[in-house]
């Protein structure tokens, strides 16, 4: 498969202009690297700046004023961003909100979503779960009065596999119909790269009795999500991966509608959660607004959250849809390339099913992940090189091209 073939595919690519709206880091002699590691920290927009001197401005220039200054009065910051938002998630603007950080958030939707009883405590999570996950449902169950080696169950793939059979995971869930209080699964788990069936999960966490919650940190503006038909309880994701809003960037939260408009709900509240109309006359009773927005505990991170709003307008040119598309292609060129290097000692544990993944290729490299991770430094990509030896790759629809993904596979062809 030769070179030319990916030039061509860059030049028939309906997304390649959005490559020229984001800064690409460079090598030492000013060409630019070949940046694969989106699944960890997207890159910056060349609007965020922008984006952010103007909030730097206003503060500057009126001080406190700039809560009620136009065309985005910080009193009000985060209303403006929930309909882009809802668009990347399959979700109606009520339904999320942009606030904290994601573990934070998690545990704020389990302060709600996790009630347990001494007969249904426990909770599903996938195995090889992020950790910070894992911390929190564990430190949930503590906080509960259960034992986490107890309450938490964790789905493994069969003996010998990398990834889960749905199959599997719904099985899991219906023999656990007695006691499951909470399914909190990763939408696409960061290792393998595996997306699941978040619908059918779904399903089988409310038939089971349980409420379902989904860690979107991988799937959010990497694969298309229905969060409101699919039907879950709630989500999180951060906006710092494929949401390229920047290191440690403002959360997002999901709350579907119909728990939209129940201030019986316990939570832990703030005055932002309540109804804004009402807020400042500092009243001594909490009442929930209502949508996900009741939620919120703080006053909005403009700053962070200016550089989400660079990020989100970019999303609604290009448009989930579109970038779906092309992460299709681009991921399973990279998947042929890879399969055509000749004696490859190579793995590919990342679905190879198209509906079960999003940009990430894992590559399992026996032995190999020192010497791999030198010829791709010494070539200017950058990845994830995972001791002892796998390897995760991201092709980002928005700024990555085909011609990379070639010569990427081309480098690991010539380092074995
Ligand atoms: C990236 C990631 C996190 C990080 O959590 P923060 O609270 O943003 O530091 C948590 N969970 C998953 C699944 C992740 O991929």
């Amino acid at each position: 498969m030769d070179r030319s073939y990916a030039q061509d595919l860059d030049r028939e690519d309906p997304l390649r202009a959005f490559r020229d709206r984001f800064h690409i880091p460079q090598n030492p002699d000013g060409t630019p690297k070949i940046y694969f590691c989106g699944n960890s920290l997207g890159l910056q927009p060349k609007t965020t700046r922008a984006c952010l001197d103007e909030e730097l401005k206003i503060w500057a220039e009126k001080g406190v004023e700039g809560h009620f200054e136009e065309p985005y009065p910080w009193y009000s910051y985060h209303e403006p961003l929930q309909e882009p938002l809802a668009r990347v998630v399959g979700a109606r603007p009520s339904e999320v909100v942009a606030m904290n950080s994601l573990t934070t958030n998690l545990h704020l939707l389990m302060t709600t979503f996790y009630r347990p009883t001494n007969r249904r405590y426990k909770i599903l999570i996938e195995a090889g779960a992020f950790p910070s996950d894992l911390y929190a449902v564990q430190s949930q169950a503590l906080l509960h009065g259960f034992d986490p080696r107890e309450a938490i169950i964790q789905a493994a793939p069969h003996e010998g596999e990398h990834t889960l059979d749905t199959e599997q995971i719904l099985e899991l869930i219906a023999h656990h119909a007695d006691d499951l209080a909470l399914v909190l699964f990763g939408g696409v788990n960061y290792y393998t790269g595996q997306f699941f069936d978040l619908k059918a999960i779904t399903e089988a966490g409310h038939n089971a009795g349980a409420r379902v919650g989904f860690d979107l940190a991988h799937a959010a503006g990497n694969v298309p999500l229905k969060l409101h038909d699919w039907g879950p309880d709630f989500a999180a994701w951060c906006s710092y991966k494929y949401m390229n809003s920047g290191p440690g960037a403002v959360s997002g939260i999901f709350v579907h509608d119909r728990h939209g408009d129940a201030p019986e709900l316990p939570r832990f509240a703030g005055w932002w959660g309540t109804d804004p109309a009402t807020r400042f006359q500092m009243g001594t009773t909490f009442t929930p607004q209502k949508g996900a927005a009741g939620w919120q505990l703080s006053n909005a991170p403009v700053l962070s959250m200016a550089a989400l709003r660079a990020s989100l307008e970019i999303f609604d040119d290009a448009t989930m849809a579109a970038l779906r598309e092309k992460s299709e292609t681009l991921t399973t060129y990279l998947q042929a390339l890879l399969e055509d290097i000749p004696h490859s000692p190579f793995q590919i544990i990342t679905p190879s099913t198209i509906d079960a993944r999003g940009c990430q290729l894992s590559i399992l490299a026996p032995g190999l992940a020192d010497q791999i991770d030198q010829a791709l430094q010494a070539a200017g990509v950058v990845c994830d090189v995972r001791r002892p030896d796998v390897i995760r790759v991201a092709p980002v629809p928005l700024y990555n091209t085909f011609d990379e993904v070639w010569r990427f596979a081309d480098i690991l062809r010539r380092a074995v």
